[in-house]
């Protein structure tokens, strides 16, 4: 692969990436896109459901159910930041430019409404707004800007000298060389791939927070993981069944056949996504099984592509749908400003990899399509005007280049068992430490390796053990049992009544 340069290195082709090429592009920059994937499904942004949401004629309202869905926790100027620019976003760049059909009834868009969300305003495409996003997003950057799109191509490292960034050094196809660039803008995604079940790609591996934070970037918030407790895994793998679908009525229910949810909260199956998660994992631990009955409702007619996957995968929905928390989504990432720019000059973080302070402790339903658009529009167009100088690239070596085999492979299973034992649903102070002493142990072996070897698999290994590390650290030092941040101990202490004293 040769040695490159560009105004703008853009990693990672997703909604974020997409944006901020976009933006880049659209600012005059000369933009590269480089990433992993050799298919669009390699991206979350290509699985989304739900949909987008969008501010309508109530923004004061969109921001309360954001910093509610939170716990109080978002940061109210990123959140700001992102209602004030969500209608204009959605509309000048997904509808008129990319030319993305949202649903609509009669003139007029056809607004979901989610749990926890006090009005219809999500924008959707049948259930499966994420692959119509997406798919001309893509096809829309490659054919109509001069974005120059790398696929199959990763970053491994960021280039770095006394605090600031001057581009990456890409892969492809087991060669490397450096990009170097006035501005690097990581938009890598999320974090599945450290845990045993997860919605994301299996590729979402966490490098670009590996990467940012290995360069001395500043990271926030990452012990908020969040679980979605209703996927489905089969032999085929794990596929994601909507909130929408318990908004149209589902029921779960134990082993028993018994409905438990509003034993657990008021709201019942619409409850707050952890609450729920904690319910389902607590069910199938006592009863064995937990399922989403549909029979309440024309499931086929309303999520016709779901009644399909079901069938792909020998479901028998009619007899209702097996489901169990999955890891869905970091709400914590690179510590990024309101133009997406990182601690380290010319660093930029978007979209799922990035914290921006929007999602706080836990992330409202279908605000994370729409983060990842604001923030990478706001940091491709400031990402625009540095300028390209160079440093000596880091040495990568080919010194030992046989892996025992299956080395990633069972290192993958030590640290996703880790995570979901120990830094999963539910955590405790023990359990974290225990966590971290393994984390450490595994990151030290996988280290030792990439001390003499490049691969892009090890690479991957690296980051998801930097990562892991990072959020079993956070989350050991967070002791307020917060949003996706659940300690055993300060809720039992909570739910123990107090000890009689003597009179
Ligand atoms: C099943 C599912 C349903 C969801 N539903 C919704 C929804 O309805 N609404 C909503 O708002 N959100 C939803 N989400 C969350 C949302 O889809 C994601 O948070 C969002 O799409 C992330 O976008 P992104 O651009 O940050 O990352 P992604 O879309 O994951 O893209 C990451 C990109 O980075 C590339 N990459 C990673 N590492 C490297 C590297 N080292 N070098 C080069 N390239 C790299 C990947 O190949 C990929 O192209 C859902 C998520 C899932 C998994």
């Amino acid at each position: 692969m040769n040695e490159r340069e560009t105004d703008v290195l853009v990693v990672g082709a997703g909604i974020a990436g997409l944006a901020a090429a976009f933006a880049a592009d659209r600012a005059g920059a000369d933009v590269t896109l480089a990433t992993k994937a050799e298919r669009p499904e390699e991206a979350s942004t290509w699985w989304a459901q739900g949909g987008i949401a969008v501010t309508r004629d109530d923004p004061d309202q969109f921001k309360q159910d954001i910093i509610d869905a939170s716990s109080g926790t978002a940061d109210e100027a990123a959140v700001d930041v992102l209602v004030e620019d969500a209608a204009e976003a959605v509309r000048e760049v997904l509808v008129e430019t990319v030319g993305i059909e949202f649903d609509t009834e009669g003139e007029e868009f056809d607004y979901g409404r989610e749990a926890a969300h006090e009005e219809p305003r999500i924008l959707h495409v049948n259930a499966e707004t994420g692959k119509h996003i997406h798919v001309p997003f893509l096809n829309y950057v490659a054919d109509e800007t001069d974005v120059e799109i790398l696929e199959d191509t990763a970053a491994l490292e960021l280039l770095r000298h006394e605090g600031q960034v001057y581009g990456a050094l890409l892969e492809q196809d087991g060669d490397w060389a450096p990009t170097f660039a006035g501005s690097t803008v990581l938009a890598t995604g999320g974090i599945g791939a450290l845990y045993p079940n997860s919605t994301n790609p299996e590729s979402a591996t966490g490098d670009g927070v590996a990467m940012a934070a290995l360069a001395g970037a500043d990271v926030a918030n990452m012990e908020f993981v969040q679980f979605h407790p209703t996927a489905c895994t089969t032999d085929e793998g794990t596929f994601l069944v909507s909130e929408a679908v318990r908004g149209e009525g589902g029921l779960l229910r134990n082993a028993d056949g018994t409905r438990f949810m509003p034993e657990y909260h008021e709201d019942a199956e619409l409850a707050p996504r952890d609450v729920v998660a904690r319910a389902v994992k607590s069910e199938r631990e006592e009863t064995g099984e937990v399922y989403l009955d549909v029979s309440t409702f024309d499931f086929a007619g309303h999520f016709p592509e779901l009644a399909v996957k079901c069938d792909e995968n020998g479901i028998d929905w009619t007899e209702g749908i097996p489901v169990s928390p999955a890891e869905h989504f970091l709400c914590g990432g690179v510590d990024v400003d309101e133009y997406g720019r990182a601690s380290l000059s010319d660093l930029y973080a978007v979209g799922e990899c990035s914290c921006t302070g929007v999602h706080g402790a836990n992330r409202l339903a279908s605000t994370s399509l729409l983060e990842g658009l604001v923030w990478g529009l706001r940091a491709g167009e400031d990402a625009a005007g540095s300028d390209i100088d160079r440093i000596e690239p880091p040495e990568l070596l080919e010194r030992d280049p046989d892996l025992p085999s299956n080395f990633a492979r069972q290192k993958f299973g030590r640290l996703q068992r880790v995570m979901n034992e120990q830094v999963g649903i539910e955590r405790s102070t023990d359990g974290l430490k225990r966590a971290q002493s393994v984390l450490r142990r595994l990151k030290g072996e996988v280290d030792a390796y990439v001390r003499t070897r490049t691969s892009r698999s090890l690479y991957e290994l690296r980051s998801a053990s930097v990562v892991a590390l990072l959020i079993a650290r956070a989350a050991a030092e967070n002791e307020q049992s917060v949003g996706c941040h659940y300690l055993t101990e300060a809720n039992s202490e909570a739910q123990t009544p107090e000890p009689a004293t003597e009179q």
